[in-house]
C-alpha cells in the first residue's frame, strides 16, 4: 500500500495535554490534601544544552503548580559532596522528585549518583532498582523519553501488540527502556546497535523508534510503506539547523505517521517527567488511608 505522506504527530500539543492533565491532578492535590509535589533538578557545573533542558524543565514545573528547586554546584564539586547534596535532597519531605542533569563532569561517576538517589524519587527511571522493575514487567517510574514515546503511540492509536518493532540505539536512558516498554505492550521487539545490520532490520518494522544521534542516519528508503516511525534524536548539523536521525522528507513519503524533529519527541520528555514527580508526590506524600 503506497501513502501518499505520513501524518505528523504533534508531540508539542500532546505534551501540552499531559502537562494540563498533571496541572488538574496538582490542583486537586493542593486543594484536598494541601500537597504540593516538589521537584529538585541538580546541574552541575556550565555545559550549555543542560542548561537549555533544566530551564525548559523549571518552566514545566512551575507551569503544572510544582515546587522547584535548581541546585547548581560548580564544576569542581567532588563526587562525595555531590553525593551529600543527594542525601539531603532524599531526606527533604518537601521534595518528591529528584533529577540530576547529565552529563555529569569526568571526574564523577553518573552510575553512583543515580544509584544514590532514593528510588522513590528517582523521577528519571534511572535508578538501577526502577531499571529493574521495568525488566520485570512490574510497575515502576519509567524513563521519561520511552514513556513520552508510549504516549504519542496512544494518541494515535498505535497498538503494538503483535507488531514489529525495532529501537535502534540501546542506551540505558532510551533505546533499552523503549525496547521493555514495546514488549509490556506485546511488540516482537528487534533491538539495533552500531553493530547491527540497519538497513535489513529497519526494513521489517511496524513501528521504527530510532534513538542514535545520528544525523539522517536512518534512510528514508530504508521505512516500511505504512510503519509509525518516531524520531528520539536531536542533531545540529553544521547551519544550525536540527535535524533527527531519520531522513525526514524521505520516510515521511512511506511512513503512515512520523514525528517531526524539533515538536516531536522532545517535547514529550519534559512532560512525562512532570508526570512522573505528580505520580512520586501521590505515591509517597500522601498516606493511604484505606487498611
Ligand atoms: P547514546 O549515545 O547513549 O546511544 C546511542 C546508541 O546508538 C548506541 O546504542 C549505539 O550503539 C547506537 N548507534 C550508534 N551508531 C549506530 C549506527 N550506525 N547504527 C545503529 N546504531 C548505532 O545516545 P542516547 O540514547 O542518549 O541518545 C540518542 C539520541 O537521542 C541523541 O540524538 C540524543 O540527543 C537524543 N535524545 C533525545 C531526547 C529527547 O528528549 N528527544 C532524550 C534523550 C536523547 P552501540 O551501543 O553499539 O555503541
Amino acid at each position: 500500500m503506497a501513502w501518499v505522506n505520513a501524518q505528523l504527530i504533534d508531540g508539542k500539543a500532546v505534551a501540552a495535554r499531559v502537562r494540563a492533565e498533571v496541572k488538574a491532578e496538582v490542583d486537586r492535590l493542593k486543594y484536598e490534601h494541601g500537597l504540593t509535589p516538589g521537584l529538585a533538578v541538580v546541574r552541575v557545573g556550565e555545559d550549555p544544552a543542560s542548561k537549555v533542558y533544566v530551564n525548559g524543565k523549571k518552566k514545566a514545573a512551575e507551569e503544572v503548580g510544582f515546587r522547584s528547586w535548581e541546585l547548581h554546584p560548580d564544576e569542581g564539586i567532588s563526587q562525595a559532596a555531590l553525593l551529600e547534596v543527594i542525601h539531603q535532597l532524599n531526606a527533604d519531605p518537601a521534595v518528591h522528585g529528584i533529577l540530576v542533569q547529565l552529563p555529569l563532569p569526568k571526574h564523577i561517576d553518573p552510575d553512583v549518583i543515580i544509584s544514590a538517589v532514593k528510588p522513590e524519587k528517582d523521577v528519571d527511571g534511572f535508578h538501577p532498582l526502577n531499571a529493574g522493575n521495568l525488566l520485570l514487567g512490574r510497575s515502576t517510574t519509567r524513563a521519561c523519553t520511552p514513556y513520552g514515546v508510549m504516549r504519542l503511540l496512544e494518541e494515535i492509536g498505535c497498538d503494538p501488540a503483535g507488531k514489529r518493532a525495532v529501537v535502534v540505539g540501546r542506551s540505558n536512558i532510551v533505546g533499552k527502556p523503549m525496547a521493555l516498554m514495546l514488549l509490556q505492550k506485546n511488540a516482537t521487539v528487534t533491538i539495533c546497535h552500531s553493530k547491527s545490520d540497519l538497513r535489513r532490520e529497519v526494513e521489517g518494522a511496524d513501528i521504527l523508534v530510532v534513538a542514535v544521534g545520528g544525523a539522517e542516519l536512518v534512510k528514508g528508503a530504508w521505512i516500511k510503506p505504512g510503519a509509525v516511525v518516531i524520531d528520539v534524536g536531536m542533531n545540529r548539523k553544521p547551519d544550525g539547523k536540527l535535524v533527527g536521525d531519520v531522513e525526514f522528507a524521505a520516510a515521511a513519503e512511506r511512513a503512515s505517521f512520523i514525528t517531526p524533529v524539533p515538536g516531536g519527541v522532545g517535547p514529550m520528555t519534559i512532560a512525562m517527567l512532570m508526570r512522573n514527580t505528580l505520580d512520586a508526590a501521590v505515591r509517597y506524600g500522601l498516606v493511604p488511608v484505606v487498611r
